[in-house]
């Protein structure tokens, strides 16, 4: 049965590297008009003409960043692309060009790969980012994907971590914590399936959180929002580490303090129930889970009746002077002061 299987999958060595490269990339568009030359050179060739160009890279290791074990390949793909886009929107900027570079184990077949691009080829396709590059290589243990994501703006549209003023509001795009609870799920069900391989694990009640780890979405409707709604972020960044880390990076780029308010905090209802479940504080796992993959930015209190009542947004707190302090007010109105915990923190909690 398993030499029947292991037959109708293709090596990677019969393709070569060359081989492998073409196959994999062969289907991707070039959409942009400032990809002058893609993949099939020794280079890419962009031409940004008087924008400013944004260049953002991520590595992302087997084991470290992602488990294999119920990361499906094509989600994988999905992921890295978005965890790259994300950064390129956090600077308010359009992306535009992906390159994508992967080390693989034989353990791989070909099939594997394609279902790794055929996610890479569906987030390009839904954010409209060029593939224009890569490498392929061998790994003697697990996957090694690293993506470089480009993307453009015109100088003064670009929001940096550092221009955050006192007075400023916070704000939130989505809801936080739920890529989070849904790691906290799935590494469950992996030890429920280790115990027994046949149980069924039904993850329908689960949908919304497991998705938010499985497939996020970088938030380019954000940025497309925001310019729609004439709103300039004095300060952005993604949520990738988790809130508390985002915000404490915002404050100190930008010499302010913060007062961030619990009950402000957007969390979706099966947030609150799963940790509810789990016996997690929900404002922790906020705070700390990460992988949120949302947006964080500043604006000037000028600008508040631009975002009231979004559903998008959600106003959290607001900037201090740098010598006040940064600090959670929580819902008895005591005033935490804010550290960067790391996902460490839920094991000694
Ligand atoms: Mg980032």
């Amino acid at each position: 049965m398993l030499e029947e299987k292991n037959q109708e999958k293709t090596s990677l060595e019969s393709l070569g590297e060359f081989g492998l490269i073409d196959h994999l990339t062969k289907d991707f568009p070039i959409n942009h008009e400032s990809t002058i030359k893609g993949i099939g050179d020794d280079a890419a060739v962009l031409d940004f003409k008087d924008k400013k160009t944004i260049v953002s890279t991520d590595l992302l290791v087997e084991g470290v960043h992602f488990d294999l074990s119920y990361m499906p390949l094509k989600h994988l793909g999905y992921k890295a692309v978005m965890v790259n886009l994300s950064d390129i929107y956090a600077m308010n900027a359009k992306a535009t060009q992906i390159t994508v570079s992967i080390a693989v184990s034989n353990r791989f077949p070909l099939e594997a790969l394609e279902e790794l691009y055929e996610g890479i080829a569906l987030a390009a396709k839904a954010h409209k980012v060029d593939l224009v590059g890569g490498d392929t290589t061998s790994s003697r243990t697990g996957m090694l994907i690293s993506i470089t994501a480009i993307g453009e703006a015109k100088s003064e549209e670009i929001v940096y971590r550092s221009g955050a003023k006192p007075n400023d509001l916070l704000v939130v795009s989505g809801d936080l914590g739920g890529a989070y609870m849904g790691f906290q799920v799935l590494e469950r069900e992996k030890e429920v399936f280790k115990v027994n391989p046949n149980s069924q694990p039904d993850l329908e009640p689960y949908s919304y959180i497991v998705e938010r780890q499985l497939k996020p979405e970088a938030r380019q409707d954000i940025v497309a929002l925001l310019k729609s709604l004439d709103v300039h972020p004095t300060s952005m960044i993604d949520i990738s580490d988790g809130l508390s880390s985002e915000i404490l990076h915002l404050c100190k780029n930008s010499n302010v303090g913060c007062n961030l308010y619990e009950d402000k905090i957007p969390l979706d209802p099966t947030v609150i129930s799963s940790c509810e479940e789990f016996k997690l504080d929900s404002t922790l796992v906020a705070l700390s889970g990460g992988e949120d993959y949302e947006l964080l930015f500043t604006i000037d209190q000028k600008e508040f009746p631009k975002i009231k009542g979004n559903p998008n947004l959600t106003v959290v707190g607001h900037t201090t002077d740098m010598n006040e302090g940064a600090f959670l007010i929580s819902r008895n109105n005591s005033k935490i002061p804010l550290t960067a915990q790391g996902w460490n923190s839920f094991a000694k909690a």
